[in-house]
This record gives C-alpha cells, sequence and structure tokens, in this order.
C-alpha cells in the first residue's frame, strides 16, 4: 500500500492541457521510476493472474503500460492503434471524441478465442476502451478483462465500458 501511495504521487496533474479547462494527469514521471512501475504493473495485472494470454494496449500511452505488463506476466503483447499505421488491419472501429471521431485498428495475427486483456493509460469518458472492447470482439478474441492505471471518476467512463479494474481513481 505504500508502494502504490507513492507510485500515485509520482503522476503530475497539470492544469489547461491539451486546453483549457483540462486537469492533464501526466504518468511520465511515474513511467520513469524503476520501483514506481513495477508496482503499477504488477498491480494492473494482479486480478486477471492467469486469465489472458496477450496484454493489448490503446496507442499511444497505452502502448508504454503494455509492454511492461506483458513482461511482468509473462504473455505476448497485440497493440490497438489509430487508423492508417498498421500495414494489415483486420478490424476497425469508430468511436466518437468530444469533437469529432476517432477509428482503432487492430491485425488479426493472435488465434481465433486469445484472450485479451484490454489496457490504457487513463479511462475518462469511456469512449477509447468501449471501441477497443468492440474491435476485440469484432476479430473473434476473447476480452479477459479491461484494466487502467487511473480512472477519471467523475466522467462516468465505467458506465460506458464496463467492469473496469483501476489501480488509482480519482
Ligand atoms: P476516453 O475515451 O475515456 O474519454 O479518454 C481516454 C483516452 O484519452 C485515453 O487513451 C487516455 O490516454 C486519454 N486521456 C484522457 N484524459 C487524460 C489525462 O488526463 N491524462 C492522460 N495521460 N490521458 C488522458
Amino acid at each position: 500500500a505504500a508502494d502504490l501511495a507513492r507510485a500515485e504521487s509520482l503522476i503530475a496533474t497539470i492544469p489547461d492541457f491539451p486546453e483549457p479547462g483540462i486537469l492533464f494527469r501526466d504518468i511520465s514521471p511515474l513511467l520513469a521510476d524503476a520501483a514506481g512501475l513495477r508496482t503499477v504493473a504488477e498491480a494492473m495485472v494482479a486480478p486477471f493472474a492467469g486469465t489472458f494470454d496477450v496484454v493489448a494496449g490503446v496507442e499511444a500511452r497505452g502502448f508504454l503500460l503494455a509492454g511492461a505488463l506483458a513482461v511482468a506476466s509473462g504473455t505476448g503483447l497485440a497493440p490497438i492503434r489509430k487508423a492508417g499505421k498498421l500495414p494489415r488491419p483486420a478490424g476497425s472501429v469508430d468511436y466518437a471524441l468530444e469533437y469529432g471521431t476517432a477509428t482503432i485498428e487492430m491485425s488479426d495475427d493472435l488465434a481465433p478465442g486469445t484472450r485479451v486483456l484490454l489496457v490504457d493509460d487513463v479511462l475518462a469518458t469511456g469512449g477509447t476502451l468501449r471501441a477497443g472492447q468492440q474491435l476485440l470482439e469484432q476479430l473473434g478474441y476473447a476480452l479477459a478483462g479491461t484494466a487502467v492505471l487511473m480512472e477519471l471518476a467523475e466522467l462516468g467512463g465505467r458506465d460506458v465500458c464496463g467492469p473496469v479494474h483501476s489501480v488509482f481513481t480519482v
């Protein structure tokens, strides 16, 4: 618990980024801390031990955690990318942003039924992780769980994307 409290204290809170009125949580100082990174990587996967084969991280900050989680749990990793980045996209989901829409894509390198732990850094409105869940379903993978480092509870993301394991809730 002391390790987790220390890790949380390393997340910086930045006012007015990327726009006025937004309070941005910057996880970079936590990622740079060896003990902090290990602590949160282990805490993100703990409830799902033995239940997944691959960690899927959402571009871009989800990637930073997905690699650490995969190595910590002895699994593989699969990237979920913004549209246009993958050479062989096999599935695609559009979702709404505050202004406009976004699209995420994934390859079908995994065997059907592969158990996937879906991860991202921050759960805000939930649109991104909901789209990730739909993408995994579209490709015939099994959702083992959804995990984030930090949940911004007042935005209600949990109502959009269902049960989520969050290490920190603010
Ligand atoms: P949502 O789709 O849940 O509204 O937004 C989640 C996405 O936006 C995540 O991919 C996350 O990286 C990014 N995001 C939203 N707010 C923050 C924040 O305060 N800090 C960080 N690091 N990412 C954020």
